[in-house]
């Protein structure tokens, strides 16, 4: 199709407003659009970027921006937060709306749901209030089609009066089309796009105000729109307009003007929430109108399958049983899957480290040099790459698919109830599903959160749920100690289940801990929200594997490896620098022993946690190299030698246990700490987001150690 992708490695922008153009000439081209009409496919394949797309709503929650080039001619994309209207009630709405007003795009295109589209034009209708550059473009019309829902995209342009593009946007020749109108509409063809009529008395009094704005505004924003918002009592569109566009000398008789007609509004009735009602009113009462003759429809236009999957997956009696047998299928899969690649992993990276040291003795290299780059650094990166990667590789894969193919709705669609009795909002099952990934990404996600008090439960109850960094711990320990490494599908099939029941234990405690708050600290009733349910969709494989491996497992063994190699420098100095007899890890582990021992771990471990905090990744490694300096130089090439070592060093099942408990429950590492930090704007939420987790470990191991010895174990 002539589409040469080239990304700018730009990723999502703080400061919404600031366009990034690879030549002056680019043109800026806003995406709008209701969440999961597939916006994000749309930016990814004109861009070549890896915006993470799913099928759930919420997950873009700031602009990104990425370029692409179509012959001589360069556009810069920028992808808008998914919303369902630009009445600026949500932060997204905010974005999304001042970056149409502001950030000067030249044209905009508003995504749809070609399967949905009534709903959609909503947001069409109040985007052509704000900008007449707009093309509409109806996706998804592969899904439609199957539905048997026939869109006439001619007659819908006649009638909105702007052009109108069917695509798919899953198809990349599809959008040569929608980048030909976009360029039509940006060179200035100028479209003549429908007005939404309101009442009598609010045309009369928006004719009253239009002539007052200062000249200079006309070029950026359509005074009828911003004489609706006056009107309706929006103080921070004007507040924004003078900051933008000047023209502070006309504000008092403006504003004098606003409050007169506001007044006359008022006593004829249209107080602001009357108004505001009206207002909606028009606009879908207008959708509807357009629509008429538009959309048609063979059946009933829900998919029977859908239906009847629904009905398995979500039902009270199969809903449950379905969720936790795919769960348990994802980690045997995983378990067993990661055997082999992680022995083979192993052997080669430990053959690499006997050659270096080999080269080291070459180069006749100091003892020391060795000990702390062979010894150290590398064979910590080693055990990363080899124990991480393949489980990894393919834990996350299986998780995308069940996430693209729409699955995780439902399991808050689920889970809905059981948030609701803790007095939280069900959309938490969704930003704790995020946490799995990513402890930091599920707060970021709890944006989709809108009471404060629901937003601020998700977020210090996130890090019950184990992310990334955490599963191979989990994963490595369970096989070590539980199941045994001799393999067989009996072995992985429990270590899989085992794995299901701390997962388990980890949604247990979010709800407990979300319930105990709501309670204590954050009193208050929970809102109600309708979760929608997006059709399923037959997930990209090709696609999922591909941005799994990139986006997520070579992004975590990066963060490993980064915080790893310093870490196995800074233990292996630790180890062998003495102070008086001992060495300086020695005293440290000595100095937490006490303390350790209470919670049924050893100082080892307990320091390996704190050294641990910039990436929980590293836990185990480190646990590793402070035993591995200790004592024997052992080649860690299977879970059995390992599982040795432990046990040299004292390990028992309680002591894995622990480790698993507390692994589940301790302080979020820093990123996710920084996260919350920016989140909450508090001090005081951060502090007690990380003692919470940690508070509930301490006691959790300690009572598990006593209960254990009382009972002679
Ligand atoms: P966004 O929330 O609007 O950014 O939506 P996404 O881009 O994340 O898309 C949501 C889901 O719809 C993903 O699973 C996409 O693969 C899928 N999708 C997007 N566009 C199309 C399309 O044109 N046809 C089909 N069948 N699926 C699509």
């Amino acid at each position: 199709m002539g589409l040469t992708n080239s990304s700018t490695g730009m990723g999502a922008v703080d400061s919404a407003l600031v366009i990034r153009r690879e030549a002056p000439t680019d043109r800026v081209i806003a995406l709008a659009g209701n969440p999961n009409v597939g916006k994000s496919t749309l930016f990814n394949a004109l861009t070549g970027m890896n915006q993470h797309t799913g099928n759930w709503p919420g997950k873009t929650v700031t602009n990104a921006q990425g370029c692409c080039q179509r012959g001589e001619k360069g556009y810069v994309l920028v992808d808008l937060p998914g919303t369902y209207s630009l009445m600026a009630h949500s932060a997204e709405e905010e974005v999304a709306r001042n970056f149409i007003c502001f950030g000067d795009p030249d044209a905009a295109a508003v995504v749809c749901d070609a399967t949905c589209l009534e709903r959609n034009l909503n947001l069409v209708l109040q985007t052509l209030e704000l900008s007449p550059r707009v093309v509409v473009c109806v996706n998804l019309m592969d899904e439609a089609k199957r539905k048997g829902i026939h869109v006439d995209l001619k007659l819908l342009s006649e009638r909105l009066g702007v052009p109108v593009v069917g695509t798919v946007a899953r198809k990349k020749k599809s959008l040569d089309t929608l980048l030909d109108a976009l360029d039509r509409v940006a060179e200035g063809e100028a479209p003549t796009p429908l007005t939404v009529r309101y009442p009598q008395r609010i045309e009369k009094a928006i004719a009253a105000l239009t002539p007052l704005f200062p000249g200079r505004w006309a070029e950026k924003l359509n005074p009828r729109w911003l004489a609706l918002k006056l009107l309706e009592g929006d103080e921070a569109i004007l507040r924004e307009a003078f900051a933008y566009l000047g023209g502070e000398e006309e504000r008092g008789a403006l504003e004098e003007a606003v409050e007169a007609e506001r007044e006359e509004l008022a006593q004829w009735g249209f107080g602001e929430e009357r108004f505001r009602d009206l207002l909606v009113s028009a606009i879908v009462s207008t959708a509807e109108r357009l629509c008429r003759g538009v959309v048609t429809q063979a059946g009933s236009g829900y998919s029977p399958t859908d239906r009847r999957l629904d009905r398995l997956l979500t039902s009270k009696r199969t809903g449950y049983p379905i969720m936790l047998a795919l769960v348990a299928m994802v980690f045997w899969l995983t378990i067993v899957g990661a055997n082999y690649p992680s022995q083979l992993l192993s052997n080669i990276l430990f053959w690499v480290q006997d050659r270096l040291t080999e080269l080291f003795a070459l180069l006749h290299a100091p003892d020391w040099l060795h000990g702390a780059l062979v010894l150290g650094v590398y064979r910590v990166l080693a055990w990363v790459v080899s124990v991480m990667l393949p489980p990894m590789a393919i834990f996350f894969p299986l998780f995308t698919l069940l996430e693209d193919a729409g699955y995780l709705p439902r399991i808050a669609y689920n889970l809905d109830k059981p948030f609701k009795a803790c007095r939280a909002c069900g959309k938490q099952a969704l930003t704790m599903c995020m946490g799995f990934g990513c402890n930091a990404a599920g707060i970021v996600g709890c944006r989709i959160i809108d009471s404060p008090r629901e937003r601020l439960l998700a977020i210090l109850t996130n890090s019950f749920v184990p992310c990334n960094g955490r599963f191979p711990t989990l994963i490595a320990i369970l096989t070590m100690f539980f199941v045994g490494s001799a393999g067989g599908w009996k072995a992985s099939a429990l270590s899989a289940l085992l794995l299901t029941g701390i997962i388990l234990l980890g949604v247990g405690l979010t709800l407990a801990f979300t319930r105990l708050l709501s309670a204590t600290a954050l009193k208050g009733e929970p809102s109600s929200f309708t979760l929608e349910l997006p059709p399923y969709r037959k997930p990209q494989v090709g696609k999922v594997i591909v941005r799994s491996i990139f986006d997520r497992t070579l992004f975590v063994l990066g963060r490993a490896a980064a915080v790893a190699a310093p870490a196995g420098l800074l233990i292996w100095i630790m180890a062998n620098v003495t102070v008086g007899e001992a060495t300086l890890l020695s005293h440290c582990a000595a100095f937490l022993d006490p303390f350790a021992r209470w919670m049924g771990l050893d100082g080892v471990i307990l320091m390996a946690f704190i050294l641990g905090f910039p990436a929980n990744e590293i836990v185990v490694p480190i646990i590793l190299m402070a035993y591995l300096s200790q004592g024997s130089l052992l080649e860690l090439a299977s879970l059995t030698e390992m599982k040795t070592l432990f046990i040299e060093n004292g390990w028992t099942w309680v002591t894995a246990v622990n480790v698993m408990l507390f692994s589940l429950m301790h302080w979020p590492c820093s990123t996710t700490l920084i996260t919350i930090h920016k989140e909450t704007g508090s001090w005081k939420w951060t502090a007690l987001a990380a003692a919470l987790p940690t508070a509930a470990g301490v006691a959790v191991c300690i009572a598990f150690t006593a209960l254990v010895r009382m009972a002679g174990g």
